[in-house]
C-alpha cells in the first residue's frame, strides 16, 4: 500500500484504540467432513455468460447447527503457491431455508468466510459470481477455462479427500466440453458428474468451447489418453496429421520411459487463444494446457514450444503420482513447501523435452541446439554467485509472481526447471557411463514409478529416497552430487554432462535455431551474448547482462529502444547493425526512451552476433542421439 504525499499522517491520534482481532486459527485438517459421499455438497456452475467473464456458482453446503467456517481455496497445486484468486469473488450470499444469513470475513485470513448456523438447520445454500478473467483471463467469447478451485467454497479445516462434491456445470448453448471427472450426464446445456472428493474435483479442471475437436490419442481396453482441443478461430483446428501421428506416439513413449500407468483415463485439455496466456497446469487424469491460436499449425510453434503437452503428461507421473512430502498437504489451505521442485519441476522438464524428442513432435536432431540455448541462458545470471538453486525452490511460491526488473540478478522460477534439465542430463548420463551403457535415467524411473498400474493415488518422496534409489541403479554418492549442484552457489552451471555426452559448448555468428524461432514468435531481439541485453514486448528492454557492453553504457530494463544508429528499431535492423559494427572503431548508437525522457546510449562492441551452439568431441559417442531417439517400437 502506498501512502500519499498529502495523507493524513499528521492527524493519527498519538495512542490507538486497536480492537483485538480473533486470531486466525492455523489451517488443518482434522475437521469431520460433513459433506460425505452420501451427502456430498452440490455445486451448480452457471458458465452461460462466460464469454463476458462471469459465472455463477451455486453451493449447498452440508453443516451444523452453531458457528461454521467455509474456505476459498488458497494454495493451488500445480501453480505452487497461495494464488487462490480472491479477487474473482464478488456479490457472496448466504442462506438457509429461504432465508439471508449474515456472514462475515475473518480479519486474519481472508479466504475464510464465517456464518452463525440456526438451530434446526442443516444446509447452507451458498452463492457468489465469478469474475472469471479477474486477474488472470480464463475465457472469451468463445473458450473457457474452469479450473473448479476458482469456483466453490468447502468446509474449513476438512480433509479434502473425506469432504465430497456432487458437481455440475450448465454450458453456453452449443459450447462442447472435455474434462477426466467421471459419471458425466448431460441433458441440454447441464452436465451433471459423479459424487467426487474435494482434491479430485480441484484436480478435474473442464475445458469448454464453441469451436472444438476430440482426438483418441491412445486406447488399451477401458483406459485412454484424449486430445480435446477449443479453439478460439476453427481455423486453428485444422491441425496436420503428421503431427497428430507424433502425439499418438506420447503415451506409448510415456510407458516406455516410466514402465508404468497411473491413470484410468487422461486428457490433454488444449484451449488456443492468443488472447489467453500461456500456460500448463498439471492434473493426475488431465492437463490444462493453453497456447496461442496458431500452436497446432504453426510449425514454429512446436519447434519452441513442442514440450508443453509432454511435460504435463509426464507429471501424472512425476508430480501426481510421485510427489514430494513436504508439498503434499491434505487442503488447499494448507502450505506446501516447494524446496524440492528441483524434482517435481526440475527433473519434469528434462523429462518432457525427452518425450517431445523421443515422441518426434520435435526432431531428435535437435537437441544439442535447444541444450546450447538454455546452458547458455544459465551460464551468464549473476544471481547464481549469490543464491543457490535450493533458493530459486524454496522461494518459488513467490519467484512465481516475480516480474520485471533484472530477473538475471534476482534469479527466476525459470531456473530450476532449465537447471533442473541439466542437473538431470547429468544424473542420466552418469548412470549410462558408470553402467557402460547398460542403464539410464529410464531404470530408475521404472523404480520411481513402480508398480506398472494403478489408478490415481500419490505416493510421497523425500530427497534420501531419491538418492537411495538411483543408487539402486547405479551405486555413487548421489547425496554430494545433489548437495554439489542444488544446495551450494555455483557461480556457472556445471559442464559435465556436455563433455561426457560428447559435445562441448561454442560461441558463433551463427544464429542458434531455437534463439531465432523465439524471436521470430515473441517479436523480440536477443542479443544477450554480444551487446548483452534483451529487448522484449514493445521494444522494451527487459533484462541487461551485468559486465556487458550495454550494461556499461548504462543501458536498463524498461527503456524503449527507438533508433539504432538514427535508423528505426528493427530486429533486422539491429542484427544488421551488429554485424557492421565488427568492421567499425566507434560505438553503436542506440536512441532509448526512459519515461518521458530520451537519451543516446553508446555501447562499445565489435563482436558482431553471437549465438551458442554444441559441436562435437571427435571420438566420443553421441549420448544425446542415444538418449533422444524414441524407445517404443514403432
Ligand atoms: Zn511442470
Amino acid at each position: 500500500m502506498k501512502l500519499s504525499s498529502f495523507g493524513c499522517l499528521a492527524v493519527l491520534p498519538l495512542s490507538l484504540s486497536l480492537t483485538a482481532a480473533t486470531p486466525a486459527a492455523e489451517p488443518n485438517a482434522n475437521a469431520q467432513a460433513y459433506a460425505t459421499q452420501s451427502n456430498p455438497e452440490t455445486l451448480v456452475l452457471d458458465a452461460r455468460d462466460a464469454g463476458r467473464g462471469l459465472m455463477t456458482a451455486t453451493m449447498r453446503i452440508p453443516v451444523k447447527p452453531g458457528p461454521f467456517t467455509f474456505v476459498y481455496p488458497e494454495w493451488t497445486p500445480g501453480e505452487h503457491g497461495p494464488t487462490g484468486p480472491l479477487s474473482d469473488l464478488s456479490q457472496l450470499k448466504v442462506s438457509a431455508n429461504g432465508r439471508a444469513l449474515d456472514w462475515r470475513r475473518d480479519q486474519v485470513d481472508m479466504y475464510a468466510f464465517h456464518v452463525d448456523v440456526p438451530q434446526g438447520i442443516d444446509t447452507l445454500d451458498v452463492e457468489f459470481t465469478i469474475l472469471v478473467n479477474s486477474p488472470d483471463r480464463m475465457s472469451t467469447s468463445n473458450v473457457a477455462i474452469i479450473n473448479w478451485n476458482r469456483t466453490l467454497f468447502y468446509q474449513a479445516d476438512a480433509n479434502s479427500h473425506e469432504v465430497y462434491f456432487k458437481p455440475s456445470i450448465i454450458l453456453p448453448d452449443g459450447w462442447g466440453y472435455g474434462t477426466a471427472l467421471p459419471g458425466p450426464n448431460q441433458v441440454g446445456q447441464r452436465v451433471d458428474f459423479a459424487e467426487v472428493p474435494l482434491n479430485m474435483l480441484v484436480d478435474s479442471p473442464l475445458d469448454c468451447g464453441r469451436y472444438y475437436k476430440h482426438i483418441e490419442l491412445w486406447r488399451k481396453g477401458g483406459a485412454y489418453q484424449m486430445l480435446d482441443i477449443f479453439a478460439d478461430k476453427p481455423q486453428d483446428l485444422d491441425i496436420p496429421d503428421t503431427l497428430i501421428a507424433s502425439y499418438k506416439h506420447l503415451a506409448p513413449e510415456a510407458f516406455a520411459l516410466y514402465g508404468s500407468r497411473h491413470w484410468d483415463v487422461y486428457h490433454s485439455l488444449l484451449e488456443l487463444s492468443d488472447v489467453i496466456g500461456f500456460q500448463g497446469i498439471e492434473h493426475h487424469q488431465s492437463s490444462d494446457n493453453r497456447a496461442p491460436d496458431d500452436f497446432m499449425t504453426n510449425a514454429q510453434n512446436q519447434l519452441s514450444a513442442g514440450d508443453l503437452l509432454t511435460h504435463e503428461f509426464s507429471h501424472s507421473w512425476n508430480g501426481k503420482y510421485r510427489r514430494p512430502a513436504d508439498l503434499t498437504t491434505l487442503n488447499f489451505q494448507i502450505p506446501m513447501q516447494t524446496d524440492l521442485l528441483w524434482v517435481y519441476e526440475g527433473m519434469n522438464q528434462y523429462l518432457g523435452d525427452l518425450l517431445s524428442f523421443r515422441t518426434g513432435i520435435r526432431t531428435p536432431g535437435d537437441y544439442p541446439e535447444y541444450l546450447a540455448a538454455l546452458y547458455a541462458g544459465l551460464a551468464s545470471e549473476p544471481g547464481r554467485n549469490t543464491e543457490p538453486l535450493i533458493d530459486t525452490t524454496i522461494a518459488a511460491p513467490y519467484l512465481y509472481q516475480a516480474i520485471g526488473s533484472y530477473p538475471s540478478i534476482r534469479r527466476t522460477a525459470g531456473d530450476f526447471y532449465a537447471e533442473g534439465e541439466l542437473l538431470w542430463l547429468d544424473a542420466d548420463t552418469l548412470i549410462r557411463e558408470r553402467t557402460r551403457g547398460r542403464k539410464s535415467l529410464d531404470d530408475f524411473l521404472h523404480l520411481y514409478s513402480a508398480p506398472a498400474v494403478t489408478g490415481p493415488i500419490t505416493k510421497t518422496y523425500t530427497r534420501e529416497e531419491i538418492e537411495q534409489l538411483l543408487n539402486q541403479v547405479a551405486p555413487y554418492d548421489w547425496h554430494a552430487f545433489f548437495q554439489k549442484r542444488v544446495y551450494e552457489v555455483a557461480p556457472t552451471p556445471p559442464t559435465d554432462e556436455l563433455a561426457r555426452s560428447g559435445w562441448r559448448l561454442v560461441y558463433t555468428s551463427e544464429p542458434n535455431k531455437f534463439i531465432t524461432t523465439r524471436e521470430a514468435l515473441f517479436h523480440i531481439s536477443d542479443m544477450w551474448f554480444s551487446y548483452g541485453f534483451l529487448l522484449g514486448k514493445d521494444d522494451l528492454v527487459a533484462d541487461v547482462r551485468e559486465g556487458s557492453p550495454a550494461w556499461v553504457a548504462g543501458m536498463a530494463p524498461g527503456m524503449k529502444i527507438l533508433a539504432v544508429e538514427n535508423q528505426a528499431y528493427t530486429d533486422g535492423a539491429l542484427k544488421y547493425i551488429a554485424t557492421q559494427a565488427e568492421h567499425s572503431s566507434g560505438p553503436t548508437a542506440f536512441l532509448v526512451q526512459q519515461d518521458s525522457w530520451y537519451h543516446t546510449i553508446e555501447v562499445s562492441y565489435h563482436g558482431g552476433p553471437q549465438y551458442p551452439h554444441l559441436v562435437r568431441i571427435r571420438d566420443q559417442t553421441d549420448m544425446l542421439a542415444k538418449i533422444m531417439a524414441p524407445r517404443a517400437g514403432r
